[in-house]
């Protein structure tokens, strides 16, 4: 039966939405679903109302064909889906930021806190990719409207992908606009606290935090498992929280990947929007090279910045090194940065990583345990907690993958399993990459690691 004759577009828009409910996680349904509204259904085209053109974008390239099926899974027949902004949010509370109806609090006024903001890790000073759009968007995005579009605000990524920097530029964005902003680390937050214990200034430390408008925290998931701090940034996050503060976290996994992280803090950094940075891909490196060379003012042919974007992986801070050390090689022998000088001062790095070692089970275990933060013994051996099995399972894949052992051979590497046990194994992780960012993630990282020059992280 054709019901979508009889119901209106929000009918067939919520009966969708119950569907799409099960099927995505909480904090993003939260986050992308639930201020949307169903709007027309015409000619198998159907208009989806959202607040803004950021949650269109993101739901057109990430949630389309979850979407689509939805709908057609409630109308029987093939539609497409369209995004319309409408500036609203379905009576979700207010997002506008003008205290309508939301516990905006008058901050009192108090000296600005002295936080170490790197000037040069600005917005401008960032360059846009599609490995860090979204996280730039969400960025710019709150450091415009803090406490009131996404909070907290998670950030998650591997090293040297601009996580700090972001941070950085949210909280010059928002000292720019006079607010109060605390910029640290999470050891840092654990060492005052550590110290506010000692001298006996638990009170100050807490209303330090808790007069602040902004709170940044870099590397939050080295708060993982301490008890006692988690305790005290658990009470400061809700704090802030209440009263529509901002708190963007960095951290090098996603909350549901903290292993020793009390739920309860788990739950509230999910409350937000969470927000991934990947590796930049060619083309993006190449923009990043032209723009820091630009800033340090040395002329530098385009070939010799795309030897240098070539030439490095994954991490944006490994490839500044490598800009660096040309120039730096350059001026040592005053000539200009010429290919030849370039390759000549890449000498050492370049061929460190051509002469990659060839791929063996043994290189693929520690290069998972590495990743994991693992010994290879735990791989191979019997624990089975959550870690060590996502680790052991990884590895086994990868094995699979990247050689031509046999199963049963990949079965005794990985401390004389069965091939079953191996069959299993990859047929989970297969489906997890589909299905999960994090696991894609560091399956790329660990190939990547395995095989620098390859040309897969150009993709
Ligand atoms: P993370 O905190 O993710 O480990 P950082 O924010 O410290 O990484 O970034 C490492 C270096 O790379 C910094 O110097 C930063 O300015 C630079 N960087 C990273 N991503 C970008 C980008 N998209 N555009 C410009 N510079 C970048
Ligand atoms: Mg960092």
């Amino acid at each position: 039966m054709d019901t979508s004759r009889t119901r209106t577009p929000q009918s067939i828009w919520e009966t969708a939405l119950g569907e799409l409910q099960v099927q995505v996680s909480k904090p993003n349904y939260r986050t992308w679903f639930s201020t949307t509204t169903g709007l027309s259904f015409q000619d198998s085209r159907f208009t989806v109302g959202v607040p803004n053109t950021f949650a269109a974008e993101y739901l057109d390239r990430n949630q389309r064909s979850l979407i689509e099926s939805a709908l057609i899974g409630v109308v029987g027949k093939a539609v497409s889906v369209i995004f319309h902004v409408t500036g609203k949010s379905n009576g979700n509370g207010s997002h506008s930021g003008n205290g309508n109806g939301s516990a905006d609090i008058s901050l009192p006024h108090i000296d600005p806190v002295f936080t170490k903001l790197n000037p040069h890790y600005s917005f401008e000073n960032f360059v846009e990719g599609p490995n860090n759009r979204l996280a730039r968007a969400a960025s710019q995005s709150v450091a415009q409207n803090p406490g009131h579009s996404y909070n907290p605000l998670f950030i998650y990524g591997g090293a040297g992908l601009g996580k700090t920097h972001l941070l950085h530029a949210i909280g010059q964005a928002a000292a720019a606009n006079h607010i109060n902003v605390i910029c640290t680390s999470a050891e840092q937050f654990t060492n005052e606290f550590i110290s506010a214990l000692r001298e006996k200034t638990t009170e100050e430390f807490r209303n330090k935090y808790r007069s602040i408008g902004m709170l940044l925290i870099d590397d939050i998931h080295f708060l993982s498992g301490k008890g006692q701090t988690e305790e005290s940034f658990f009470h400061t996050f809700n704090e802030l929280h209440n009263t529509n503060r901002q708190i963007v976290m960095t951290s090098d996994c996603p909350p549901r990947s903290m292993p020793l992280l009390e739920d309860r803090l788990r739950s509230r950094f999910e409350w937000g929007l969470i927000v991934d940075v990947q590796p930049p891909d060619y083309e993006t490196r190449l923009a990043i090279l032209k723009n820091k060379a630009q800033r340090r003012d040395v002329s530098i042919g385009p070939d010799v910045i795309e030897f240098i974007a070539r030439e490095s992986h994954t991490n944006v801070r490994v490839l500044e090194g490598l800009l660096n050390r040309v120039i730096a090689y350059a001026k040592l022998l005053r000539m200009v940065p010429t290919l030849d000088i370039a390759a000549q001062a890449l000498e050492d790095v370049a061929t460190k990583e051509y002469l990659a070692e060839e791929i063996t089970p043994s290189s693929i275990i520690e290069a998972v345990a590495e990743s994991f933060q693992i010994s290879i013994d735990t791989i191979i051996g019997r624990k089975r907690d959550k870690d060590t099995s996502l680790a052991r399972r990884m590895a086994m894949y990868l094995i699979r993958q990247e050689t031509n052992c046999s199963l049963a051979q990949i079965g005794r590497e990985i401390g004389n399993r069965d091939a079953a046990s191996v069959t299993s194994a990859c047929k989970l992780i297969s489906a997890d990459i589909t299905s999960n960012p994090f696991i894609k993630r560091k399956i790329k990282d660990v190939q990547r690691q395995l095989s620098p020059q390859d040309t897969r992280q150009n993709n």
